[in-house]
C-alpha cells in the first residue's frame, strides 16, 4: 500500500478532532491530499490504514470554532479559579470576624512596651444592659448565618459547575473554607496584639471552620437538587434541555413538558396539508 505522501503533494492537516471509522483512532494533525482519480481530500489512519475523506468536518469555520471553545475554556477555568478564591477569602474573614467580634482592643498598660504596639485584644465584658446584649446577640446571628449561606453556596456552586465531579472526589469543596481559617489562623498566631487570648482565638477559629465546612457538605449535597429545582421555575422546557447534563449525572431523566409535545402533533397535519401547496419542482419553481 502507498504511503499517504506517495498519493501527492501534502495540502494540509487534519486540524479538528477526527475519528477513523476503521479503528477509532483520532486523525487529528494526519496529513491531507487530494486523491487524483478523484478529486477529494483523503487522510490515511496510520493505526489500521484506513482511508478516510478529510475536511468533512473541518472547514475554516471549524476550525476557528475550536480555537474560540480553546479561548472559552480558558477563561471558564480562570473563573472558576477566581470565584472559589474569593470564597476562600471571604470564608476566612468571616472566621476571623467571628472570632474578633468577642474581643475588645484595649490600649496597653505602658505606651512603650516591648512589643511596640500600643493596643492589645481582650475578652469583650459581658453586655452592660439588655439593649446592648440584644445588640450583641444580633451581630452574631448576622454574622454565622452570613458564614453558613456563604459555605453552602461555595459548596453548591461546586456541585453544580464542576458537575463531572463525583463521589469522594467532591471532597475538595471543603479546601475553601479549611484554607480560609487556615490563612485565618495563621494571621492570629502573627498577630502580636492577641498576645493575651491567642490559644482562645485560635480555638474560635477552628470551631467556626467546622461549622463552615458541615455547611458547605451540605451544600454539595444540596447544590444540584437546588438548582434542578431553581431551572424548573426559571427556564423554559427547551432552553432547559442545554442543561441537562445536570440531570443526568445524577442519573435521573430531565422532565419533559408533555404538553407542548402534544400540541406539536395536533399542528403536524396542518404543516403537511400547508407544505403539499408548497411543493417545490426538479427545476426549483413552485407548483402551484
Ligand atoms: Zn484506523
Amino acid at each position: 500500500m502507498p504511503t499517504i505522501d506517495e498519493l501527492g503533494p501534502i495540502i494540509g492537516h487534519v486540524e479538528t478532532d477526527t475519528f477513523c471509522e476503521g479503528c477509532g483512532f483520532n486523525l487529528f494533525t494526519q496529513s491531507v491530499v487530494r486523491d487524483e482519480r478523484l478529486g477529494v481530500l483523503i487522510c490515511r489512519c496510520p493505526e489500521c490504514g484506513k482511508f478516510s475523506a478529510a475536511g468533512r468536518t473541518n472547514s475554516a469555520a471549524r476550525v476557528w470554532l475550536n480555537r474560540l471553545g480553546t479561548v472559552l475554556l480558558t477563561v471558564w477555568v480562570f473563573f472558576l479559579l477566581g470565584l472559589f478564591s474569593l470564597c476562600t477569602l471571604f470564608l476566612g474573614m468571616l472566621s476571623f470576624g467571628h472570632m474578633t467580634e468577642q474581643t475588645t482592643m484595649k490600649p496597653d498598660a505602658h505606651a512603650a512596651n516591648t512589643y511596640g504596639y500600643s493596643y492589645h485584644y481582650v475578652l469583650r465584658d459581658p453586655s452592660r444592659d439588655e439593649e446592648e446584649a440584644r445588640q450583641n446577640t444580633m451581630e452574631a446571628i448576622i454574622l454565622d448565618c452570613t458564614g453558613g449561606l456563604l459555605a453552602a453556596l461555595t459548596g453548591g456552586l461546586f456541585s453544580v459547575l464542576l458537575w463531572h465531579v463525583k463521589g469522594w472526589r467532591r471532597l475538595p469543596a471543603l479546601l475553601p473554607p479549611l484554607l480560609g481559617s487556615g490563612f485565618a489562623a495563621l494571621i492570629w498566631i502573627a498577630e502580636p496584639a492577641g498576645r493575651f487570648i491567642r490559644e482562645w482565638g485560635l480555638k474560635q477559629i477552628v470551631a467556626y471552620c467546622l461549622f463552615e465546612v458541615i455547611a458547605t457538605a451540605i451544600g454539595v449535597l444540596i447544590g444540584r437538587p437546588v438548582a434542578r429545582a431553581v431551572l424548573k421555575i426559571l427556564t423554559p422546557p427547551k432552553v432547559r434541555q442545554h442543561l441537562a447534563f445536570l440531570w443526568i449525572v445524577d442519573g435521573k431523566v430531565l422532565p419533559v413538558e408533555h404538553k407542548s409535545v402534544s400540541k406539536e402533533h395536533e399542528v403536524l397535519p396542518e404543516a403537511t396539508s400547508q407544505g403539499r401547496n408548497t411543493l417545490v419542482s426538479p427545476h426549483g419553481k413552485n407548483i402551484s
